[in-house]
């Protein structure tokens, strides 16, 4: 057994800068955070090559005495806490002391600083962890930082560190983050001597939000206040239209700082239940304040999470505000007009009812608490009038398809929606007209409608559709109950499955490439992966800023936005650890656009249409399988029911 040592302190910092410092993103964070509780009004950051080479933030804040400069590198060391008891009432960013010191510790770090008394700033050197003599130097009030060659000394560190681009997004998003929390705070931020964000001050975090992710986003927000005991919440909410497959845009800040904590996202994910289709998450941008002396952040070395006093008031806080706000809300989509709901699919028709009356009897309770005490026939109209407008009504719930709708024996992926970019559109303007049906519509018309099909759509079958989402229909055994969508997705998912593996996965280039506004994190892995979706007919160029340019893209999704189908594919790019396989992707592309072609559930499908779609069920070779796994039919013998009802 090897005896008992003392570390020594180099080796005592290298361990904490590894709790600290994970990659360039860490400093970004841990620099920025200095700056704003130096009381910067401005602060500029300057990245090279994703970070790994340099990263210079510059504040104009207070600034740090000549004579401390040492100590501000120094471990343990900070000006933001003076005793044990005050780690329980920080008002400051920082306390630990530690970040310096353990950047210092694994990179070349100059420091300079002048604060607003002195005539004269000093400049400090630290390299790995050793620091040189301070020379003065002139230079404006407040401090500048630069972290050069990271990880230089601890090359297991360096071989984690991901492409530029991929580490760029990550210090994206920690600008990002405390951007968003500090509104009144003048941001910029340059990559490879390039500006790729330049944010003045705003009143609120709307106009940071728009920056950041695009009007599109932010002019779907719905404002959320609430106070009481203390606490308050403000900050945005996006429309259930807009939701992502990840918790990743669900900003939460702490007095100023960005938290991650389970029990809030789960009171959001409670918030939404039924407005959105499972397995998406919503968006929101929140800020909560609250006494320093509610909260404990001592608890995690990069203070991401905390833990609060009376978590569960907050947990109501957060649920209550949010339902209030949207039993008052219109959420129906923007411009949302019969036939172009967005969002609509058959899915959501039932969950946003479910959540509806969900909202409804959670209202309906709150008002009864108040019934004691207001006039019952006030409160009773209150309920009423709160009923929320959820119009996720599906846009075609009402009139009957057309027939070419299903008209798909012969399925031409290429034929469908918007025209290739190649051909002269039909007529002037129709090509807008249709990219805007794309967009905001369950596209899955117009297919032509062919004699051949009308034909093969003859053959009668003693199917009946109910609810407007099921068939049933006799066999010789028995009944079947078949669920629409899924059989329709698996017939539809087959065919274009057959037509890519036979080569035909087609590339379209558009005449005019489509620029696409991503989230900073976003674009980095669009550009990371641009080969990859290269070789699914995905060609993606930089664009500046958080926006990618779509020069051409697969024929096949042409009914599809480019948008649409990047955001899709970059969720996928996002979500798993590991590097993303073609195949895999490809598989996600078929499935995207079979689900978006197929007939929805809660279609109503005229005669001819049932007949259409289930004479061809024999192209399916899973026919009883949706793409996902869902049976698409049920089968009730007659013996079955003949026991049923008692007659065998
Ligand atoms: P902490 O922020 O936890 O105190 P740091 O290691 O990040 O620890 O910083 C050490 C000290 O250096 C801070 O307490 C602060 O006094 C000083 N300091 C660091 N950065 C700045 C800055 N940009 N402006 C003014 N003072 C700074
Ligand atoms: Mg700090």
């Amino acid at each position: 057994m090897p005896q008992i040592q003392q570390l020594p302190p180099s080796v005592v910092n290298k361990i904490a800068a590894g709790e600290v410092v994970e990659r360039p993103a860490s400093v970004v964070k841990e620099l920025l955070e200095n700056s704003v509780d130096a009381g910067a009004s401005r602060i500029d950051v300057a990245i090279e090559k994703g970070g790994s080479e340099m990263i210079r933030v510059a504040d104009n804040g207070c600034g740090i005495a000549v004579d401390e400069l040492p100590l501000a590198v120094a471990s343990h060391a900070t000006s933001k806490i003076q005793s044990a008891d005050d780690l329980f009432s920080v008002a400051t960013l920082g306390f630990r002391g530690e970040a310096l010191a353990s950047i210092a510790e694994v990179s070349r770090l100059a420091i300079r600083s002048r604060r607003a008394d002195s005539d004269s700033g000093g400049e400090l050197e630290v390299v790995g962890g050793a620091a040189q003599a301070i020379a003065p130097v002139g230079c404006p009030v407040g401090t500048t930082i630069e972290v050069r060659n990271l990880f230089f000394n601890t090359p297991v560190r360096h071989k984690f560190l991901r492409s530029a681009q991929t580490e760029m997004g990550h210090s994206i998003e920690a600008v990002t983050r405390l951007a968003l929390a500090h509104p009144q705070i003048h941001f910029t931020l340059a990559h490879n001597g390039r500006l790729v964000h330049d944010l003045p001050p705003v009143a609120d975090i709307r106009g940071r939000i728009a920056a950041f992710f695009g009007d599109e986003l932010a002019e779907d927000l719905i404002e959320i206040h609430s106070e009481g005991d203390g606490v308050r919440l403000t900050g945005f909410v996006a429309n259930p239209m807009h939701s992502r497959a990840t918790g990743r845009m669900q900003y939460l800040f702490l007095n100023g700082r960005a938290i991650r904590d389970r029990a809030l996202q789960h009171a959001l994910g409670e918030a939404y239940r039924g407005l959105l289709l499972t397995g998406r998450q919503p968006i929101c941008f929140l800020c909560l304040e609250l006494p320093a002396e509610m909260v404990d952040v001592n608890v995690h070395p990069t203070k991401q999470e905390v833990r609060f006093q009376d978590s569960g008031r907050l947990y109501s806080q957060l649920l209550g505000a949010l339902r209030t706000k949207f039993l008052t809300t219109d959420l129906r989509a923007r411009g949302a007009s019969p036939g172009a709901t967005g969002v609509a699919s058959g899915d959501e028709v039932e969950s946003s009812a479910a959540g509806t009356s969900e909202l409804v009897a959670w209202a309906k309770e709150q008002l009864g608490k108040q019934v004691a005490e207001q006039d019952s026939a006030i409160s009773a109209r209150a309920v009423t009038a709160a009923q929320p407008n959820f119009s996720f009504e599906h846009s075609a719930a009402n009139e009957p398809l057309r027939l070419h709708r299903i008209d798909v024996p012969a399925f031409r992926p290429f034929d469908i929606g918007r025209q290739p970019a190649q051909s002269p559109p039909a007529e002037p303007g129709a090509d807008e007209s249709n990219r805007q049906d794309s967009e905001c519509t369950a596209p899955s018309r117009p297919l032509p409608a062919s004699p051949d099909v009308l034909r093969a759509a003859t053959i009668t079958t003693n199917a009946l559709q109910v609810h407007n989402r099921y068939l049933v229909v006799e066999t010789d055994a028995g009944i079947e109950v078949i669920d629409q969508h899924a059989l329709h997705e698996r017939i539809l998912y087959e065919q274009i499955r057959e037509s890519v593996l036979a080569g035909a996965l087609e590339s379209q280039k558009l005449l005019v490439p489509e620029p696409v506004d991503l989230a900073a994190s976003e674009a980095a892995a669009v550009l990371e992966h641009a080969e990859l979706l290269l070789q699914l007919g995905v060609e993606v160029q930089p664009f500046g800023g958080e926006t990618v340019l779509v020069s051409s893209y697969p024929a096949m999704l042409a009914n599809l936005s480019p948008a649409e189908v990047l955001r899709e594919l970059v969720e996928k790019l996002l979500c798993g650890g590991r590097r993303p396989e073609v195949r895999d992707l490809l598989d996600d592309m078929l499935h995207m656009i079979a689900c978006k072609a197929a007939v929805k559930f809660g279609d109503r499908l005229n005669a001819e249409e049932i007949d259409a779609l289930l004479a061809q069920r024999h192209l399916a070779q899973d026919q009883h399988h949706c793409p996902h796994g869902r049976p698409t039919a049920l089968v009730f013998t007659r013996e079955d029911l003949d026991r049923q009802f008692k007659r065998i």
